[in-house]
């Protein structure tokens, strides 16, 4: 079974959502795309040599997707709208890469969440404390 990589946040990390690190903060404080839908974190174009890199007891059961625990994809930890983190960023699904802050599917997943929605260009921004 693959070793659920480490979960080093330097430099670029989170829920994987963006490399800049004013959107890397938002959505280390977000989470909020993670805990949306099972059906959303499936898998598409990815190589089958980078899925076997997921961890299985994280892929649901289909092996179509990310696994789901009650609300929220198997590999999120943390708290939604407080401070999330994907404990498989390096290796998360191609739909997770494609999700950025501030797009219509972020706003979506954090209104769900009763999070404000956010601008393109605010999530460009410095939003560290
Ligand atoms: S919903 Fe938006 S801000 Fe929240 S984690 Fe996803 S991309 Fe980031
Ligand atoms: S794999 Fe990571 S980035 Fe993708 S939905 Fe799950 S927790 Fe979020």
């Amino acid at each position: 079974m693959t070793e659920l990589p480490g979960n080093d946040v330097s430099g670029d990390d989170r829920t994987g959502k963006s490399e800049a690190p004013a959107s890397a903060s938002l959505c280390q404080s977000c989470g909020a795309c993670c805990a949306y839908s099972p059906d959303w974190p499936r898998f598409s174009t990815e190589s089958d040599e980078a899925l076997d890199l997921i961890p299985i007891m994280l892929v649901d059961l289909s092996q179509s997707g990310m696994g789901w625990t009650g609300y929220r994809c198997a590999a999120l930890s943390g708290t939604v709208g407080c401070h999330t983190e994907c404990m498989i960023y390096t290796i998360r699904p191609d739909v997770c890469r494609a999700c950025e802050p501030g797009d219509d599917a972020c706003n979506m997943a954090r209104a769900r969440h009763g999070l404000p929605s956010v601008s393109l260009a605010a999530s460009s921004q410095d939003l560290d404390p």
